[in-house]
C-alpha cells in the first residue's frame, strides 16, 4: 500500500484507451467495474475530442461478481462489435477486472468475431498509463504488420503520438515538414489517426520516426527486428536535436539533410542582448524521460540556463536519465512521488521549473514559477492555436513558453533597487503575475523585518519562538540564528535568489559549526560558493 494524492500516471488501461481514441475503425472492449467510464472525460473534456473514446466497458456491478461476469464480458463484446463494425478489436481489462480473471482476451478467442481481435495484458499493479500505451501500440502493431513491398519512393513512418499527447497533434506538422524538405513522403502515421488497415502498410516505409520513445519504442525494436525498418533515437525537440535528427534521418534514408531555417527565430531570440538576464537562471526540470532529456539540452545549450535538478517519472527510463544527471552534475530524481519532487525543487532552490502540471502546483506553493514541458498536463495545454515542441516552430514556441514566467530583465532590475518602492517591493511578485503573484521565496520571513528593524535577534529558521528562549543546541540549519544586520543585508539580496542565499549560507556556517549568523558569515559564504 502506498498513500497517494497525486499519481503522474493512471493505470496502463488508460493508456490503451489513448492508442484507440487516436485510432479510426478501431474498438475497445474493456472488461472494468461500473464508474470506470470517468477516463471519457479525460478525451472528451481535456483534449476537447468531439466524440466519445471508441470504449465499451462491460460496467459489471457489485451483484453480478456472484454471477457470470465472463457471460457478460461475451455479451459485451458481441453487442460491441455489432454495434460499431470496427475493422479491429482490442480486449483488455482494469484495475478490477483482473482480480476476478475472467481473461477477456480468451473468451474473445471462443468467439466469432471476424476482424483481428488483440487481447492485452496489462499488469494494472506494477505498471502505468505509458506502459499502457506501449504495449497496446506493440500488440497491434505485432497482430497487423506484415512484410509488405517497400515505396519507390523514400517515405517514412512517424510512430507514438496519440491521443492526450502532449502537443502530439502539432508535433506532426513539423516533422512532415522537415521530412517533406529532404524530400521525404509519409507512409503512415500511427496510432493518431491510423486504422488497423493502415497499419498493415507500416511495413512499406524505409525508416520508422520514433516521435516519442514512451509510447512506441517497442513497437520500433520489433518492426526493425521483423520487417527491417530502421528507427530514429533523436527526438527533435530543440534546435541543436532538431539539426541533429536531421543528419540521423538523411543517413539513413541516403538523401541530403536538407533545412528551411527561415522560420527559426529562437537562436537570435537567445542571443539577442534582451536575453543577457537569462543566462545561468536555476532551472529544475521534471516530466517524462523525453521531454525531460530534451529540454535539459535546450536549457544548457540554448538558453544558457544552469541545471541544478532533474528527474522523471517514468522508471522505464531511469537509466537514461540517470546517465543524463550524471551528464549535467546533477544526481537525477526518479520517482513518481510528487512530495520527494516538491522537496527536491524546495532544496535545489530553482530560479524556475520545467515540469507538468505537479510542478506547475508545486512552483505556486514555492513561488517559483513554473512552464510546462511535459504530460501530465491540464486542459490549457491542449491549445487551439499550433503550438508544436518539435522542429523550428517548436524552438520558437519552447523559447516563447519559457521564458514567460520569468520576471523581464528590466523588471529584475527594479525589484531589486527598489525593495521598498509602493508597487516594486518583494511581495508584489511579478507584474505579469497580477494579483495572483506567489509568494515570494522567503516572504515568510517578511513578517520578521520589523523585528530585526528593531535590533532584535531573530530566528528565521525552523520553529518560531521568542527571542529570549534561544539556546542553539546543535549545529543544524533548525537551530540557527541570523543576526539582525545579516537579516537585513539578506533582505538586500533580490527574492528570486534569495532563498538559495539563505540555504548556502546556513549550510555554510553549520559546516563551520557556527549558529550565529552575521554580515561577515554570510559575504564569507557567498565568496566561499562563488569560487
Ligand atoms: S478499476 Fe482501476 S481505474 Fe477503475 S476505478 Fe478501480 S482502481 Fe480505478
Amino acid at each position: 500500500m502506498k498513500l497517494t494524492v497525486w499519481t503522474y500516471e493512471g493505470p496502463p488501461h488508460v493508456g490503451a484507451m489513448r492508442v484507440a481514441t487516436a485510432m479510426k475503425g478501431l474498438h475497445y472492449v474493456l472488461h472494468a467495474p461500473q464508474g470506470d467510464t470517468y477516463a471519457d472525460l479525460l478525451f472528451t473534456m481535456i483534449e476537447r475530442r468531439n466524440h466519445r473514446p471508441p470504449v465499451t466497458y462491460t460496467t459489471f456491478e457489485g451483484r453480478d461478481l456472484g454471477e457470470d461476469t465472463a457471460g457478460i464480458f461475451k455479451k459485451t463484446c458481441q453487442e460491441a462489435y455489432d454495434r460499431f463494425r470496427p475493422q479491429a478489436l482490442i480486449v483488455g481489462a482494469s484495475c478490477t477486472a483482473e482480480l476476478i480473471q475472467d481473461d477477456p482476451g480468451g473468451l474473445a478467442e471462443t468467439m466469432d468475431i471476424p476482424v483481428p481481435v488483440v487481447a492485452l495484458e496489462l499488469p494494472s499493479y506494477q505498471r502505468k498509463e505509458n506502459f499502457g500505451t506501449d504495449e497496446t501500440f506493440y500488440q497491434l502493431v505485432k497482430a497487423l504488420a506484415g512484410p509488405v513491398e517497400k515505396t519507390p519512393e523514400v517515405t517514412a513512418n512517424l510512430i507514438g503520438p496519440l491521443a492526450l499527447g502532449f502537443r502530439h497533434r502539432d508535433d506532426i506538422e513539423e516533422v512532415k515538414g522537415l521530412l517533406y524538405e529532404m524530400g521525404i513522403g509519409i507512409n503512415v502515421v500511427a496510432p493518431f489517426d491510423a486504422t488497423p488497415q493502415d497499419m498493415t502498410r507500416l511495413g512499406a516505409a524505409h525508416v520508422n520516426i520514433l516521435m516519442y520513445p514512451e509510447h512506441a519504442e517497442t513497437a520500433a525494436r520489433h518492426m526493425e527486428r521483423t520487417l527491417g525498418i530502421p528507427y530514429t533515437k533523436t527526438v527533435p525537440i530543440g534546435v541543436g536535436a532538431t539539426h541533429d535528427f536531421v543528419a540521423e534521418v538523411a543517413r539513413i534514408c541516403g538523401v541530403q539533410p536538407k533545412k528551411d531555417l527561415s522560420r527559426l527565430r529562437q537562436p537570435w531570440w537567445s542571443k539577442s542582448v534582451d536575453s543577457t538576464y537569462l543566462t545561468g537562471k536555476r532551472v529544475f526540470l521534471f516530466g517524462d524521460a523525453t521531454h525531460v532529456t530534451t529540454a535539459a539540452r535546450i536549457a544548457r545549450d540554448e538558453m544558457g540556463f544552469e541545471v541544478v535538478g532533474l528527474g522523471c517519472y517514468n522508471r522505464e527510463f531511469a537509466r537514461s536519465v540517470r546517465a543524463l544527471g550524471k551528464e549535467f552534475g546533477v544526481e537525477a530524481l526518479i520517482t513518481d512521488d510528487y512530495l520527494e519532487v516538491e522537496k527536491a525543487i524546495e532544496d535545489a532552490a530553482p530560479e524556475m521549473i520545467l515540469g507538468t502540471q505537479m510542478e506547475r502546483h508545486i512552483g505556486k506553493r514555492l513561488g517559483i514559477p513554473c512552464a510546462v514541458i511535459s504530460a501530465p498536463v491540464h486542459v490549457q495545454d491542449f491549445p487551439a492555436r499550433y503550438s508544436p515542441q518539435m522542429g523550428w516552430e517548436g524552438a520558437n514556441v519552447i523559447f516563447d513558453t519559457w521564458i514567460h514566467p520569468l520576471v523581464m530583465g528590466l523588471e529584475e532590475h527594479l525589484l531589486a533597487m527598489f525593495r521598498e518602492d509602493f508597487e516594486f517591493h518583494d511581495e508584489a511578485g511579478p507584474s505579469h503575475h497580477g494579483g495572483h503573484a506567489p509568494k515570494p521565496v522567503g516572504a515568510e520571513q517578511a513578517g520578521l523585518a520589523a523585528d530585526a528593524e528593531a535590533g532584535a535577534e531573530v530566528r528565521i529558521s525552523g520553529k518560531m519562538k521568542d527571542a529570549e528562549e534561544e539556546v542553539p543546541t546543535g549545529t543544524g540549519s533548525d537551530v540557527m540564528v541570523w543576526l539582525a544586520d545579516a537579516e537585513r543585508e539578506l533582505k538586500k539580496i533580490p527574492f528570486f535568489v534569495r532563498g538559495k542565499a539563505k540555504r548556502n549560507t546556513e549550510k555554510f556556517a553549520a559546516e563551520r559549526g557556527v549558529t550565529e549568523i552575521s554580515v561577515d558569515t554570510l559575504y564569507e559564504a557567498k565568496a566561499h560558493f562563488a569560487r
